[in-house]
């Protein structure tokens, strides 16, 4: 099979390898759609490879192309969504249900064989079979629309209240659908970018906010009768969104942070002192399982997706590229701002 394999730092090449095989209980998938994920990108371009050579992408769909021996929920010809996290399920965390916080666990893409090639095997459980009214393309945004609703359930969200959603991004825009699909009372998206904020609008939020706008905290006061919000979610990791979320929060709010962040986060007291003040819950979100594994957040964008309730928007993708041009794929990211959305790997 053809594979994209990276060799080193910056060093991805399109080659022939030996075509894995699937043992007991695994699965053999055909690839057809893969995502390239933001984490890829110091993968590729910086120092974040665990090893080399490796086969990164974890944010796929494919079709099952052969089973293992003892293989009894996936046959042959089912349409599936890579699962990418293999937790060891004997720690006590593991044990719990907390599978996010195992720490014997592997990953597909990152510490085994990825998506990004022809064909990739993964155990039985790390496969999520899809309806055939769900397309490959939506089956690459499974990983991402889990993302976006575990946050959701770490931060037990209920429907009938206002919500606020900081940052237009993938995974912003599936948790602004998840909490309309749950029953928001609005939903409101905050980005700096028109065209996110337009998409959001498409995709049916109530209320987009540009926050480069210098008057937009007044805007937010008048929607809100001052209160702010009851739950908020930060996707983007970034210090000016990770501090809105605790100028927007109401009293008693739940916030959550999804995004994560990459450089130092300094909350002058006063800021900080909102969490204090109005006895808000603040909560982290770490990927997208639960028990029983892979976790309802799996089930649900299938079933979501089957009913199209869950949409995925064309221009949440950016770019369609076949796989062989994987390299030219990640040199896009080399130009700062030039990727507006999630570029697609398609093998043909
Ligand atoms: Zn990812
Ligand atoms: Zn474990």
């Amino acid at each position: 099979m053809k594979a994209v394999i990276l060799h080193a730092k910056d060093d991805l090449r399109y080659e022939e390898i030996q075509t894995p095989e699937p043992g007991e209980k695994q699965v053999l998938v055909k690839v057809k759609a893969a995502g390239i994920c933001g984490s890829d990108i110091p993968r590729v371009l910086g120092d974040a490879a665990h090893y080399y050579p490796i086969i990164l992408g974890h944010e796929f769909s494919g079709e099952v192309a052969a089973v293992g021996n003892g293989v009894e929920t996936v046959s042959v010809g089912d349409r599936v969504a890579a699962v990418p996290l293999i937790p060891c399920f004997i720690c006590a965390d593991c044990q719990k249900g907390s599978y996010s916080q195992c720490r014997n666990y592997s990953f597909v893409g990152s510490r085994i064989q990825g998506g990004f090639a022809e064909y990739v095997v993964l155990p039985e459980r790390n496969v999520v079979k899809f309806d055939e009214n769900v397309t490959y393309e939506q089956g690459a945004f499974f990983e991402p629309s889990t993302v976006a609703l575990h946050g959701l359930k770490c931060a037990e969200y209920q429907g009938g209240k206002d919500v606020a959603i900081l940052g237009g991004g993938t995974i912003g825009l599936f948790a602004a659908q998840w909490a309309m699909i749950f029953g928001a009372k609005r939903v409101f998206v905050f980005d700096i970018d028109n065209e996110r904020l337009e998409l959001a609008k498409k995709l049916g939020a109530d209320v987009t906010i540009n926050t480069l706008e210098p008057n937009f905290k007044e805007v937010v006061k008048e929607h809100t009768e001052g209160k702010g919000f009851e739950f908020v979610f930060e996707t983007a990791g970034v210090g000016a969104t990770m501090k809105l979320a605790f100028e927007l929060a109401g009293n008693k709010a739940s916030v959550c942070f999804i995004g994560t962040p990459t450089k130092d986060l300094v909350f002058e007291p006063k800021l900080f002192e909102n969490m204090n003040r109005k006895e808000f819950k603040l909560t982290g979100s770490w990927m997208s399982y639960s028990a029983p594994f892979p976790g309802e957040e799996w089930e649900l964008t299938a079933h979501y997706f089957r009913n199209g309730k869950l949409k995925l928007d064309d221009s949440l993708i950016f770019q369609k590229i076949a796989m062989k041009d994987a390299k030219k794929a990640f040199d896009m990211y080399k130009t700062p701002g030039s990727v507006k959305g999630k570029i697609l790997l398609i093998n043909e």
